[in-house]
Parts: C-alpha cells; structure tokens; sequence
C-alpha cells in the first residue's frame, strides 16, 4: 500500500483516486476550487468550478467509457441512472434506414451520459464514499517536494506541505507540472503542442429529447455540428469551427448560432426546446502532449501525469474522459506489479504502458484533428482538401459509406465509440474494398446542409 496523492478532482482524478484506493492504496486528492459538489439535480446551477474550462460545455460519455466503467466503476454508472444519466445506445440516435434493424452485439454501443457537472457531481460523491480516498478541496499546488530527482510531495499555496510515496497530477489541461519539475531543478519534460485549435460554440437545452436524425457528430463546410443527448431530459448542441476563421465568431450570439444550426436539416429539430441563456464558448483548444521520460530517462521519479495533464485531445471527437479512464486503470495496473520504492520501475513502467496503450488514441485523435482543421482552413479559403493521405481518403470513405450500409454504420460507430480503431476495419476481410466501393466517390459532405456562403448568410 502506498500514500498517494492525486492532483485535481476532475474526471480523470476523481476516477484514479478510487481505482487506487479500491486497490488499498491511501489517496487524498487535492483539489483547487473550494466548493464541494452540490446534489447532482442542482450541480448544472449551483456548482461553481472555475478550474475547469469546460465544465458547462457540452459532453458525452462514449461507449467504450460506458464498457470501463461497467468492468471497473459499475457502481458510479448506478448512481449516474438513478440521477437521471441517460442510458441509450448511440446505434439508436440514427435513423433506422441507416442502422437497419436491431443485431446481436449491437448492445455494446451503449452508454451511460450526463452533462458534466452532473457527472462528475456523481463522479464526486462516489469517490467521498470510497474507503481510502479523502478529497480536500480549495487546495492548490504550486510546486513540488523533491529529494534529487525523486518528487516526495507537494508545496501548496499557503505554505503546506504534503509528503506522498506517489503524486499522480490530474491537473488537466492547464497543468504546471512541467514547470514545476523545472522550478525543482529536473529537465523539462518533452512537450508538443498543435499550432491552433478548434473553437467550440454550444448551447444546452432543456425539453423532449430530439430524435436522432444522424450521427452525433456531422461535419459540413466551415463547421462541424454535435448533437449530444444529456440527462434528465437536457441535450447539448454545438458547433466547432477553426480558430482561424474569424468570420464564425458571430455564433458567440445566441441569436445567429440559432440561425446557424437552423440551416442544417438533419440538426435544426434539436434546438426544438427550452435553451439555457447564451453560448457558452471555449477558444484555443489545443492538442498537447508531454512526455516525462526524455531520451530514455524519467525527468523525476515519484510522479506521473494522467489523462489530461499528460496529453488533451481536442473535443470534436469526445474522447478525453475515455483515454482519461483507460490511463487511470492503466496506471492502477502497473502499481499492481511494482512495490512501494520502486520508483524509477514504476515511472518507467508507466511511460511504457502509456506509450503502448493510450499513446496510440491520442496520436490517432491528432491525425484527425490535423486534417479537419486543414480542411476548415481549405473550407474558408475556398479551395478543395485533397491531401496525400490515402487514410484521410478511407475516413472519409467510412463515414459516407455508413449512410447507406448497416455494416459500415456499425463499423464507423466502433470507431466513434473508441471500440475499434482504423486499422482494426483495415484488416477485416471484404471491409475495406467494399468502403471504397460505396463510399469513395462520395462528396467531400455527403450529408446535407449549408454551404459556407449559405452559413456566412445565416450568421450575418
Ligand atoms: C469543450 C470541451 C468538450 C469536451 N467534450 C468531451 C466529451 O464530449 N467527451 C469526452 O470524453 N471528453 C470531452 N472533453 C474532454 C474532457 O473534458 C477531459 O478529457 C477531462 O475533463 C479530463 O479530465 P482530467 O481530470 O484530466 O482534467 P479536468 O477535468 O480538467 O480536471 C482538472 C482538475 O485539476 C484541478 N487543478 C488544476 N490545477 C490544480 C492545482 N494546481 N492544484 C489543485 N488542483 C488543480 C482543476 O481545478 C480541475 O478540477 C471535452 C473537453 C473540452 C475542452
């Protein structure tokens, strides 16, 4: 058993501290913002939780988070139902000529999804309740205790110090760690950062569900649509658009974002209900990445960093609360095989369960967030994306053959769901020729909606 601390009582955070602590770790969580989580009927209203950007920004759960958490955290997605979390399988939110009828296994593109605040609300009262984890909140971390190159602890504003055999920073996107390794004398860890982001434009409602008309994500010229189903009859509508077209920062009004999503047929009806006041939006998400082991050598032991704090995903494709978990059972597996001082075998261990079991979504996640946002870019300059990339080709193909075939549709929603990856569809037999067949002369936006003159005209 070790003492450990857990930085940040996010998602990923609060998801760590009880899967270590189910494993007879001792874990405090420390945690910047001072409110303690109200009930989950009234954490959309009352909880203030500045240290999370997008915590009043549209989410959902995928289906592979809704498999993890079944296997690891079943309790949570219990206590998440009976809150009002929405259990729908995300095969149901497409029209029927698209998914045809029910198949065995279809079951496994279930999920379990809240708005965040709701979520987490629950994610928050589950860990109160784990024995072994204690959560002290309005705590924050400025820096780091070391003794040479192994972190000891923690110095938190105020003055304290809190000493651990593991500190384990959830600090999330805006993270310091790496400065702190670096203010504490260690070499920087190895950062990449993705030159601009996508900006989010969402509204929540409040009504009678919407039914689902396409998938949840739709991408058309300039702009993507989310369509995301919530809990307690809530539902979120977003668009993303790059960070570079200026000419879309109009839909910060909730009166042209209206007019905008009122152009896209297959999208127009979820905005049929009682919307919360404004757009919430969020700029300059990024995608970023850092490694702690540089050039084969841990920076410092006696810490790790996961889910967003070791790498963010930009939010288009939903997936941050997923690699988030698996990072979490990820790194309560590899305590399960190291011993309390073992330090420079875990951090090791650790880098390299990481590099082959997470590493692979988020790169795969930058590869798709790198061509979307050229093709955004393309989209405003008013030029064709063609790049030389023949798995942008066979994306594109997958998702315009979805429309037509029962199969594809369940192969694409595997992908979405992080349940398959590109080249597990890659290597089924027949699969990837029949895709090309019926997909790969599709228009470049098979589904329809607003060119980008036409959205310019809506929004202005
Ligand atoms: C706009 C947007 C939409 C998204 N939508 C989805 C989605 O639909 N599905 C999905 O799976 N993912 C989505 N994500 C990603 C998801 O929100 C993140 O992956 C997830 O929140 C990561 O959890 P985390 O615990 O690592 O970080 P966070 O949830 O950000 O938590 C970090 C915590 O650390 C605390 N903290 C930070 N610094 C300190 C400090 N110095 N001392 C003490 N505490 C500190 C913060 O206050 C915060 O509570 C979205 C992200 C964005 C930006």
């Amino acid at each position: 058993m070790s003492r450990i601390l857990v930085l940040g009582a996010g998602l990923c955070g609060l998801s760590t501290a009880m899967l270590l602590a189910r494993d007879g770790h001792d874990v405090t969580v420390l945690e910047r913002d001072p409110a303690e989580p109200p009930p989950a009927a009234d954490a959309w209203e009352a909880w203030a939780r500045p240290g999370v950007n997008q915590f009043r920004l549209p989410h959902l759960m995928a289906a592979r988070w809704r498999v993890e958490m079944a296997r690891e955290l079943p309790d949570v997605l219990t206590d998440l139902v009976a809150v009002g979390g929405l259990h729908t399988n995300l095969l149901a939110l497409l029209p029927a000529v698209q998914r045809g009828p029910w198949r065995a296994g279809d079951e496994i593109f279930e999920t379990v999804t809240a708005r965040r605040p709701v979520l987490e609300a629950v994610l928050s009262t589950a860990a109160a309740g784990t024995p072994g984890v204690t959560i002290r909140r309005g705590i924050t971390v400025s820096g780091l205790l070391t003794e040479g190159t192994r972190v000891t602890g923690v110095l938190a504003e105020g003055g304290h110090t809190l000493r651990a055999d593991l500190v384990v920073d959830c600090g999330g996107r805006r993270s310091a760690l790496a400065s702190w390794l670096v203010a504490a004398g260690a070499r920087k860890p190895d950062e990449e950062r993705a030159d601009c982001g996508f900006v989010y434009y969402g509204r929540h409602f409040r009504g009678e569900l919407p039914e689902g008309r396409a998938n949840v994500l739709q991408r058309h010229e300039s702009a993507s649509i989310l369509t995301l189903p919530g809990d307690n009859g809530t539902w979120s509508v977003a668009l993303i658009t790059s960070g570079r077209d200026r000419a879309m920062r109009g839909l910060r009004d909730p009166a042209r974002w209206d007019a905008a999503v009122a152009a896209y047929p297959l999208a127009a009806h979820w905005c049929d209900g009682d919307p919360a006041p404004g757009v919430d939006v969020m700029a300059g998400i990024e995608d970023r990445h850092r490694s702690f082991v540089v050039d084969g050598e841990p920076v410092a032991t006696g810490v790790v960093a996961v889910g967003d704090s070791w790498a963010c995903t930009n939010p288009s494709l939903g997936r941050g609360a997923t690699i988030g978990l698996l990072h979490a059972i990820g790194l309560r597996d590899v305590l399960r095989d190291t011993g309390p001082g073992e330090h420079d075998k875990l951090v090791r261990a650790f880098h390299d369960w990481t590099m082959a079991n997470v590493e692979p979504l988020y790169r795969g996640t930058l590869w798709f967030d790198a061509h979307r946002l050229a093709e955004l870019d393309a989209d405003a300059a008013g030029v064709p994306y063609r790049p030389d990339d023949m798995r942008w080709a066979f994306a594109k193909a997958t998702f315009a053959a979805s429309l037509g075939d029962e199969e594809i549709a369940r192969a694409y929603q595997s992908l979405t769901s992080l349940l398959a990856t590109p080249d597990d569809l890659r290597a089924r037999p027949g699969l990837p020729e029949k895709i090309m067949k019926l997909g790969g002369h599709a228009p470049n936006y098979p589904l329809p909606g607003p060119s980008r003159a036409e959205l310019l005209a809506a929004i202005t």
